[in-house]
């Protein structure tokens, strides 16, 4: 293999060293104690509280079971009603988890340059069978989240954000966790912050907070109580001491990435045809993905052939997100996805370039230079 066919890949977990790591899981070896909400766990819990300035938060073994076990602790459809409205321009994590809560999701179309949920389109998804709101914090970029809780408080629907892309982001300061009466986190390998696997929900009900407990520790109180049913979702205590070691070193891996994404900006901005995503004011961004929306009326080449070209060169870029949650085989027949004109056309043209704290600035300036040979 020559040298400029090196093997990028879109992303590149984030790891301390092995020696820390080694280290920070010396004492789950000395105690024998590997999960059941250990000390690494209360550790973890209590630091990433501090962190992303929440008031409550509780650890789950991974962000799809963060989301699934809010919807359900809430008690979702309990009532009768039983929509959900969301976006499809998501992972399909986010869709999953209303419809395995016997919900029905409801599709609102995107903002086109934030890629997410689009307020002036919400409020016409609302019916009698409505219940809540699942918006998606979309490559970093925060919802309007004055906006979709200003119509979700007239309407009496609960808020529960998939914050899954923003860890440690903040808006004009405060948290982003602290939005909605919850925020679900994802911590898996792929993301910014990772704990291998694993998530989180931070909410503002303290009562909210029994129930997510029982639904990820099978309701058990005690050796002899069981208080209700559930699920088995806790975080282990190997994954919380992996979370401890990233996060020492988080804010420096953000730096890192917040480089690269410059890097990309200084030979990819202002190119005809070429929409990067945008920069929102007050907003600290933690660049976890690099997007690229393309036009090919304008840019001269579609997403399709850019990324033929990059794999060519051994280079992993992602449709992401592509198809539409919408347009799965798994409810085929079921959701229109041309209801959701914007989300189609950003899911049919969008590619996300490697993006990871270590991407070498030679390797951002090849990847570049591969993408604009693409117009012709
Ligand atoms: C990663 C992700 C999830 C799911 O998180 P897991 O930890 O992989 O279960 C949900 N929603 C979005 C938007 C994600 O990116």
């Amino acid at each position: 293999m020559t040298q400029n066919m090196k093997e990028i890949l879109v992303t590149r977990s984030s790891m301390p060293s092995f020696e820390e790591y080694m280290e920070e899981i010396r004492p789950i070896w000395d105690s024998h104690w590997l999960t059941n909400m250990g000390p690494k766990h209360a550790e973890l819990a209590e630091k990433l509280r501090e962190y992303l300035g929440v008031e409550r938060i509780d650890l789950f073994t991974n962000g799809h079971m963060a989301i699934e076990l809010t919807l359900q602790a809430m008690g979702l459809g309990q009532d009768g009603r039983n929509e959900v409205i969301t976006t499809p321009f998501t992972f399909a994590s986010t869709t999953h988890a209303i419809v395995r809560n016997g919900l029905e999701p409801v599709f609102c179309d995107v903002d086109p340059e934030t890629f997410t949920m689009d307020p002036d389109r919400l409020e016409e998804k609302i019916t009698e069978k409505t219940c809540a709101v699942l918006p998606v914090h979309v490559y970093g970029n925060i919802c309007d989240t004055e906006a979709i809780e200003r119509i979700a408080r007239k309407h009496g629907l609960k808020v529960i954000y998939d914050a899954c892309h923003t860890f440690g982001e903040t808006v004009n300061g405060k948290g982003v966790g602290t939005f909605g009466d919850a925020s679900c986190f994802s911590f898996h390998a792929t993301k910014v912050y990772n704990t291998i696997e694993g998530g989180a929900a931070c909410f503002r009900d303290g009562k909210l907070g029994e129930k997510l407990y029982n639904l990820k520790n099978f309701g058990i109180h005690g050796p002899e109580e069981v208080r209700a049913v559930g699920a088995n979702a806790k975080m282990n205590e190997f994954c919380a001491a992996m979370g401890l070691c990233n996060l020492r070193h988080v804010e420096k891996e953000i730096e890192k990435r917040r480089q690269a994404d410059l890097r990309y900006r200084t030979y990819l901005e202002g190119i005809p045809g070429l929409q990067l995503n945008c920069v929102q004011p007050g907003v600290r961004h933690n660049y976890g993905y690099f997007p690229a929306v393309f036009d090919k009326e304008i840019f001269g080449a579609d997403r399709n052939e850019v990324f033929e070209a990059l794999a060519k060169h051994n280079i992993g870029a992602r449709k992401y997100f592509w198809p539409l949650t919408s347009a799965f085989a798994a409810f085929a027949g079921k959701y229109d996805p041309r209801e959701t004109p914007v989300a189609l056309k950003v899911s049919e043209n969008v590619l996300t370039l490697p993006m990871y704290a270590d991407l070498e600035t030679e390797d951002i300036d090849r990847i570049c230079e591969i993408v604009v040979v693409c117009r012709k």
